[in-house]
């Protein structure tokens, strides 16, 4: 099933200069950026995107990570992308590892650049959707829907002689 996912390159994953890297590493999925923007954070848009883990010890520490509170005043950004293909979620899953980057595959972008704080915040360098109900959530929460490049196999109205 073709699907779109959500993944963003987490603050640590722009201050280790890794952006090529994980670019790279997740083209292995054979899948197409259909929009990608930095982003900002705001404590809103985190709280919103890390919503089913607020009853966490780790939630307030959490949220300033993927806000770049963690990671000094220039990184306070992220590099938000959205794939789509062919079974893109578990494709990009597979290819980000495990969420804890100790317990990652050492080949996946996290067990290969990832790191636990000593506050015990899992620092993983980057994000992707898990499941197609949190990818559609996510895309809506991050992008306008005017960002997003439309695929379609049709020729488009105005690429038409
Ligand atoms: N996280 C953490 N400690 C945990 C679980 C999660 O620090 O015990 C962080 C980690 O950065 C993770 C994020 O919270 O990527 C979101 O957690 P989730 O369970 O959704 O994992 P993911 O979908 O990112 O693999
Ligand atoms: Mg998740």
């Amino acid at each position: 099933m073709v699907q779109k996912t959500l993944v963003l390159i987490k603050p640590d994953g722009l201050q280790k200069s890794l952006t090529g890297n994980i670019l790279t590493k997740l083209s292995e999925a054979k899948l197409d950026i259909v929009g990608a923007k930095v982003v900002r954070v705001s404590k809103e848009l985190a709280e919103q995107h890390y919503q089913h883990l607020k009853d966490k010890p780790f939630f307030t520490e959490l949220v300033r990570y993927i806000q770049g509170k963690l990671h000094g005043p220039h990184y306070e950004r992220v590099l938000a992308l959205v794939y789509e293909g062919e079974d893109a979620i578990n494709r990009v899953r597979k290819i980000a590892g495990a969420t804890n980057p100790e317990e990652a595959d050492p080949t996946t972008i996290r067990g290969a650049y990832g790191r636990i704080t000593t506050k015990g915040v899992y620092e993983n360098v980057i994000h992707s959707s898990s499941d197609p109900k949190d990818a559609e959530r996510e895309i809506a929460l991050w992008f306008k829907p005017e960002e997003i490049v439309v695929s379609s196999a049709e020729p488009k109205k105005e690429d038409q002689a």
